[in-house]
């Protein structure tokens, strides 16, 4: 159910990126996703990719 507008998309999906082990969702920062101090706080994995990718 994406919505019709981008820039409220762009707004939901800004610094949300997904856990590469546990694919569940987080916002972070995307410096801290870049520098690898971002978390998982299900798994505590350190590795994510953007959301908005396919
Ligand atoms: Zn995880």
């Amino acid at each position: 159910m994406a919505t019709k507008i981008p820039a409220a998309m762009a707004r939901l999906y800004k610094n949300v990126f997904v856990c590469k082990n546990c694919s569940s969702k987080m916002r972070a920062d995307a410096r801290k996703i870049a520098e690898g101090t971002a978390k998982c706080r299900k798994c505590g994995g350190k590795k994510f990719r953007p959301i908005s990718k396919k």
